[in-house]
């Protein structure tokens, strides 16, 4: 049980004099030991106050939740453990360490609250200083540090009282763009390294697919859908989830046939093509399908035909850094594409693309709107 946390029917509301705000509703939901869930969605979907709750700084409506198998907060068995002793380590947005306060100081500090004894905290301040690269820093003032080595003190401060699991909130937002990219790989190396569990808040897409095991995607207070990464960003069939994260081609299509259970033919803007779809609709059910515009192939002009072809005429073709965004018209329709900035394309060029089957989705008409 070391390192999970569990979330049981856990639901807070915010009541002003003019309304009541329910910015956790009925949230079920647990963290895998040694693994890193990020708890990602629009402003105000209730990621932040969801991890106040676990952290022990806001109090909830009912439910429940245990840390390391230990139950710290239950509204029908009345416990409510204050944050001191829930073994968690907090990491926020402002770093909140101590300007007065040398390095050293700053990271012993969890440690001579519980009154360990000195030589211990020595060695362990040692030790997770040089963890997070920054053996040397001890007696540097924590304010004549860089922002990116003021986050790495508040990392190690969370890190050195060996807690269950550690609440990041936000923890990147106030570095500049290339410091965060950085931050955010060492960060992800180090959090592996270490076996430890971490839930994050962000709203920051990338950041959200690069550190995490486990994305939850939320919305108005609950867990619209969950999954890897990979799935989140590839797989999932969610219209409010594929909306959300990353950009998509949307398109309306209608069942014709099933390749086999996973796999449609639709009829579509693109043609008749198999994409990757719910089992079991209806031949003639209207669907939505999706592409993401850094799945399309050039076929080169001498290729046989391939499957799920199709052809688009070049228009917009805009220098976005790392590829090229081209905007091509396919039979009336726009769709967006990248390509890598090898690719020698020009407005009014006629092109032969192709889909793969399996980058290419239906969504679950059962499921919400975007
Ligand atoms: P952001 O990404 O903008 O930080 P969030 O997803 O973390 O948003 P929360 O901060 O958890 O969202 O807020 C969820 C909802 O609860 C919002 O509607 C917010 O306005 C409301 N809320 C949060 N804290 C309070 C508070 N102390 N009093 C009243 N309403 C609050």
């Amino acid at each position: 049980m070391q390192g999970t946390v569990s979330v049981t029917n856990l639901t807070k509301t915010f009541v002003s004099k003019d309304e009541t705000v329910t910015a956790v509703d009925n949230v079920t939901m647990s963290t895998p030991p040694n693994k890193v869930l990020t708890l990602l969605g629009p402003s105000g979907c209730g990621k932040t106050t969801l991890l106040r709750c676990i952290a022990g700084l806001e109090s909830p409506n009912s439910g429940e939740i245990s840390i390391g198998g230990e139950v710290v907060w239950s509204g029908a068995k009345g416990v409510s453990l204050p944050p001191e002793r829930r073994n968690i380590g907090m990491v926020f947005q402002s770093y909140a360490i101590w300007p007065h306060m040398t390095v050293f100081g700053n990271v012993a500090y969890p440690l001579e609250v519980r009154k360990v004894p000195k030589a211990k905290i020595e060695k362990k301040v040692k030790d997770i200083l040089k963890l997070v690269q920054l053996s040397g820093f001890e007696n540097r003032s924590a304010t004549r540090l860089s922002g990116g080595q003021q986050q790495r003190v508040a990392l190690a401060r969370a890190l050195v009282a060996e807690p269950d699991v550690i609440l990041f909130d936000e923890p990147l937002s106030n570095l500049d763009a290339k410091l965060r990219e950085s931050t955010r790989k060492e960060l992800r190396l180090f959090l592996s390294d270490l076996s430890t569990s971490a839930i994050y808040v962000t709203h920051d897409q990338v950041e959200a697919l690069t550190i995490s095991d486990d994305v939850a995607i939320m919305r108005d207070g609950y867990i619209v859908e969950r999954g890897t990464p990979q799935h989140i960003y590839l797989r999932s069939n969610n219209p409010f989830v594929v909306d959300f994260i990353g950009r998509a081609n949307f398109l309306e299509a209608v069942i014709k046939s099933y390749e086999d259970e996973n796999h449609a033919v639709v009829s579509c803007a693109l043609g008749n093509i198999i994409c990757s779809a719910p089992a079991g609709l209806a031949g003639g059910t209207s669907v939505t399908i999706y592409t993401r515009p850094e799945s399309f192939e050039i076929v080169p002009s001498s290729s046989p035909a391939v499957e799920n072809e199709f052809k688009g005429t070049v228009g917009n073709v805009l220098f976005a850094g790392e590829a090229h965004e081209v905007e091509l018209k396919v039979d009336g329709v726009d769709v967006l594409a990248k390509m890598k900035l090898q690719t020698p394309l020009k407005r009014g060029d006629q092109v032969r693309l192709q889909i793969g089957r399996e980058w290419c989705r239906a969504l679950d008409p059962e499921k919400e709107e975007a």
